[in-house]
């Protein structure tokens, strides 16, 4: 093993205060590699979600009334001190989420430059002074902090989709209520002690952790205080958000599930359109929102992709995220092994051909942990459980096309529209296929492309509103219009 490996108590933090949940309740957090317990965390109670909110909202005139500048100068300092404690921060990752610990330590340095992103944008929140109707009138349009802001994360990246959300909110002036996953909630408390070292005021960023998910949630939505919620997570659990919302008509953000296609026309660059796809694809175990779900194949070039993937997947070490090589790590849970092997099996029932991969690893020190072999499925068609639903695991399954109008409507043929990915050497093609495929994410000759740079969110069920870019201050802030009368000329 590449470090020592150390158990962590966690607590809330409310109002700037580390403390336990009133009760006493706790949880504890199990590492997926080894099933081990690495560490424990309070179960809030409706109490503690509302002594948050109270929190945030006291701290939201003097947040919001700072300077810009100031916000600024604090997200920066929080950058830095997330990057200083990459190590440690990556460590606590790999131990409760599972991903290799340089995959971890990439992602706390991709949560850092959120922060970073979000201190230039806290600057930038112009307003406008527009040319009048009436000549005697001015019209001024105004931008500032929806209020008290709550988030709600998922495991899979428990450190950046948080960032993605405090960023922009601290930048615009709101006040915050975090609500991680409850398998992760040891990186997402850590990441909160780097910014609240780096000198934020009492009460701008609040830590609930709890176990009862629609308790919390019932508490955020049915408090008028509250004026936004960000979830990230399933297309499931968002949908039920969305009705919750309806009763305080509370703004909302949705980043939910994807489906993604992956296209690789035959005048693709072979070699790095089969590497684009591996890391698209087996990144974090296949546990991505935007990972190539469905890959599709001109046919031309189907066999040679079927096979050099297959080899190259076949390199792929599978083990403990702590050991140095290690690139596929355990899935989340029991359930999510589960779920992959289900879609291996019935594609396989259903004819697909099984490449390499395609079952669960138990060998060895792979014991007790939730491990599956990288997948490569050959022959996938639309009758198969795995060309509708998220697998969320290492499984890459293969269908061949003929014509650019096919692949099209093949990667449209989803209810999501988060990211879609292809493959082409020919710039006519790019643009024409870009601009057709129905998603809020194209990749373009890469499989990565997620940056804290660049608006990041879906269409259709994998949701609305957008994170990163210069957008994504905008959801965390109302435009106000000022009309001032008897100016005159
Ligand atoms: P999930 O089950 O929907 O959980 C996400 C978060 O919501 C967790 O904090 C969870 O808490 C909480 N939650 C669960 N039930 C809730 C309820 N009734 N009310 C309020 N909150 C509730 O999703 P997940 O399994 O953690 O994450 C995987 C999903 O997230 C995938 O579908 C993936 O595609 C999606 N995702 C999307 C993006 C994106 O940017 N579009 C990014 C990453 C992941 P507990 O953990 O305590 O249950």
């Amino acid at each position: 093993m590449a470090t020592t490996v150390t158990r962590r108590d966690e607590r809330l933090l409310i109002g700037g205060e580390w403390v336990d949940a009133t009760g006493g309740g706790r949880f504890d957090v199990t590492n997926p590699a080894t099933g081990e317990i690495v560490g424990s965390t309070p179960d809030a109670t409706a109490d503690d979600v509302r002594a948050a909110i109270d929190a945030a909202s006291d701290a939201l005139e003097g947040w919001r009334g700072a300077t810009a500048l100031s916000r600024a100068r604090l997200l920066r300092r929080s950058a830095d001190l997330i990057r200083e404690r990459a190590g440690e921060i990556g460590l606590i990752m790999t131990l409760e989420q599972g991903k290799p610990l340089p995959e971890a330590k990439g992602e706390v340095e991709y949560a850092a430059s959120f922060m970073e992103w979000f201190a230039g944008e806290a600057e930038r929140t112009y307003g406008q002074i527009v040319p009048p109707m009436n000549p005697a009138n001015r019209v001024l349009v105004m931008r500032q902090a929806v209020g008290v802001a709550a988030a709600i994360t998922p495991w899979n990246f428990p450190a950046a989709m948080m960032t993605r959300k405090l960023g922009p909110a601290m930048a615009a002036g709101c006040t915050s209520i975090v609500k991680p996953a409850s398998a992760t909630p040891l990186t997402a408390a850590a990441i909160l002690r780097a910014i609240e070292d780096a000198g934020v005021p009492k009460g701008v960023v609040n830590l609930i952790t709890s176990r009862s998910a629609g308790m919390v949630s019932r508490e955020l939505f049915g408090d008028r205080r509250v004026r936004k919620i960000s979830f990230t997570g399933s297309t499931e659990v968002g949908k039920e958000l969305i009705r919750l919302s309806a009763d305080q008509v509370k703004k909302l953000s949705l980043e939910l599930g994807g489906h993604a296609p992956f296209v690789i026309f035959d005048d693709a660059d072979i070699d790095d359109a089969v590497d684009q796809l591996i890391a698209s694809k087996f990144r974090n175990a296949g546990q991505t929102c935007v990972c190539a779900n469905r890959v599709y194949v001109q046919r031309g070039v189907y066999q040679q992709i079927v096979e050099r993937l297959g080899q190259k997947v076949a390199r792929l070490v599978v083990g403990n995220g702590l050991r140095d090589g290690v690139a596929i790590g355990p899935l989340i849970d029991d359930r999510a092994v589960d779920k992959a092997d289900e879609h291996v099996q019935d594609a396989i029932a259903r004819g697909a051909r099984l490449v390499i991969g395609g079952e669960r690893l138990t060998a060895g020190d792979l014991k007790g942990g939730n491990f599956y072999a990288p997948t490569v499925l050959d022959g996938v068609t639309d009758e198969m459980l795995i060309y509708r639903e998220e697998t969320f695991g290492p499984v890459a399954g293969l269908t061949p096309f003929d014509t650019e109008e096919q692949a099209i409507a093949y990667a449209n043929d989803t209810v999501y529209g988060l990211a879609a990915y292809f493959h082409t050497r020919d710039y006519a093609r790019l643009l024409r296929v870009a601009e057709r495929l129905d998603y809020g994410i194209i990749g373009a000759n890469t499989g990565i492309i997620s940056a804290a740079n660049a608006p990041f969110g879906g269409v259709k069920e994998s949701g609305y509103g957008r994170e990163g870019g210069a957008v994504g201050i905008d959801e965390y802030m109302t435009v106000k219009y000022v009309c001032v009368g008897g100016v005159g000329q």
